[in-house]
């Protein structure tokens, strides 16, 4: 009985864990590396493992750097079965479908540029055609049942609170005498968002694999968070300009609108026209619609009052790029949000280009700007921006909202890890350096029987795991 990480070893991207249980292998995620070119080139390596020789995949939840190699895998040969909660599956038709379509372009593009080199042409990591075949072997379950994965593994999803359908993965594992039962957090979510219900509790473990993103941080608390949000539109109202707000698609755009539509009338929110305009974001906005009892409880019931009416007043859902040139003509009160979430493309550069450049323009940053990004450099303070090749004085108010994430802080991973009565070991993975040797630290404070940082290849064996001496 075995298991090793392949994936989110000393950094948050690229999630994939492998176990060998009686014979079988069970993958435990399949992520994309996401970051610098550099780090993006490892996603074209061979897996650690043969693909063919997979039986099983059980999938966290549906952001890329959990899902997006499933594509992948699937096209060097894994005919398994992928077990997630059944709202990802929705979440992954929208995601893999436009990540095999990023992938597509980016290919046709660098083919263009090698042709006139002379080069050979290089193929797409992996294609619409393979994202379509991936979703084909999907299985869909619910939180809070057993299911059978392979013989000798079986499994059940819990709440993660991070995204819709997110899932801690508590397996239960057998080999001959040998019983072990695992929890792997997945994203493990902040706790008190608008939207979504909070992580499940857990208290059994022999080994708990757990997400150290934020192992480092505090979150400002909601409250305040939401107070100092309010203050901001109303600034920008002062200033009689437009609020461009770059957002990520998936829970960061539908935890604002839904955070908005209770606040419309200390936020004065009816003096303002709002655009979502992002088809992904669209797309996603419905899937969470669907599946109203997965929220938490009091902001469903909201929601199915306001599906009678609109969510907000003057709100627009704009699918087509014509819907999102028109709103390039808009010089006052309009709201608009957009992708991508870090400004490293899409129709969020539009609107950059468009109103960056006036001093009555805010732009309001509500998610996580990775270094190197364009929403980076708005939030370091950059002067000036490039667009397409065109240099953009930016004039604009550039305000960064601290406490909108979407991973617990370092008091809720440990606060978590506390409902563990026997404090089983620990595997740190899903973190940068700096979080992880923060976290390990907290969790020997909590008398963790040990705690690893995962490195990339390294194997477990987990019948020789360190026995917890119970409860301290
Ligand atoms: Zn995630
Ligand atoms: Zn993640």
């Amino acid at each position: 009985m075995k298991l090793s990480h392949h994936g989110a070893c000393g950094e948050v991207t690229g999630s994939c864990h492998l176990l060998e249980v009686g014979g079988r292998r069970v993958l435990i995620d399949c992520g994309l590396f996401q970051g610098t070119p550099a780090d993006e080139e490892r996603n074209r390596d061979p897996f650690p493992f043969d693909p063919k020789g997979i039986d099983a995949v059980v999938l966290s939840h549906a952001h890329i750097d959990h899902s997006g190699r499933l594509p992948l895998l699937v096209r060097r040969g894994f005919r398994g079965t992928i077990h997630t909660q059944q709202a990802s599956i929705d979440l992954c038709e929208i995601m893999l479908k436009d990540a095999a379509y990023l992938h597509e372009k980016d290919a046709e593009w660098a083919n263009r540029k090698r042709e006139r080199r002379g080069q050979p042409a290089v193929e797409p990591l992996y294609t619409r055609q393979d994202a379509e075949a991936t979703l084909g072997l999907f299985v869909g379950h619910r939180y809070g049942k057993f299911f059978d994965v392979v013989p000798g593994v079986r499994v059940r999803l819990h709440e993660a609170g991070h995204i819709l359908g997110s899932a801690i993965v508590e397996l239960r594992l057998r080999e001959g005498e040998l019983q072990r039962t695992l929890v792997f957090t997945g994203d493990l979510g902040h706790a008190g968002t608008p939207l979504l219900r909070f992580p499940a509790r857990l208290h059994e473990a022999d080994l708990v694999i757990m997400e150290s993103t934020y192992g480092d941080r505090c979150h400002r608390d909601w409250a305040a968070t939401w107070a100092e949000f309010g203050e901001v539109l109303h600034e920008a109202r002062r200033s009689r300009g437009n609020i461009l707000m770059p957002a990520f698609a998936v829970d960061r755009t539908q935890e604002l609108l839904f955070a908005m539509s209770r606040h419309v009338d200390d936020w004065n929110l009816d003096h303002w026209h709002i655009f979502v305009d992002s088809p992904m974001a669209i797309r996603v906005t419905s899937v969470y619609l669907k599946y109203l009892d997965l929220l938490y409880e009091k902001a469903a019931r909201e929601l199915v009052d306001a599906a009678t009416g609109p969510l907000l007043p003057h709100i627009r859902f704009t699918m087509t790029s014509e819907e999102s040139m028109a709103i390039n003509r808009i010089r006052s009160g309009a709201l608009i949000i957009a992708g991508s979430g870090m400004c490293t493309g899409g129709r969020i550069l539009h609107h950059l280009k468009h109103n960056v450049w006036r001093p009555e323009t805010h732009v309001i940053i509500v998610g996580f700007q990775a270094e190197g990004t364009l929403g980076r450099a708005l939030v370091d303070g950059a002067d000036h921006i490039r667009l397409w090749g065109e240099k953009v004085v930016v004039k604009a108010k550039i305000h960064t909202i601290g406490g909108l994430s979407s991973h617990a802080d370092q008091a809720g991973l440990r606060n978590w890890y506390r409902e563990f009565r026997s404090r089983p070991p620990v595997v740190l993975v899903h973190g940068e350096p700096p979080a992880l040797l923060a976290l390990a630290n907290v969790l020997r404070k909590e008398n963790a029987t040990h705690v690893w940082m995962a490195r990339p290849g390294m194997r477990f064996d987990l019948g020789d795991l360190p026995v917890p001496s119970g409860t301290r």
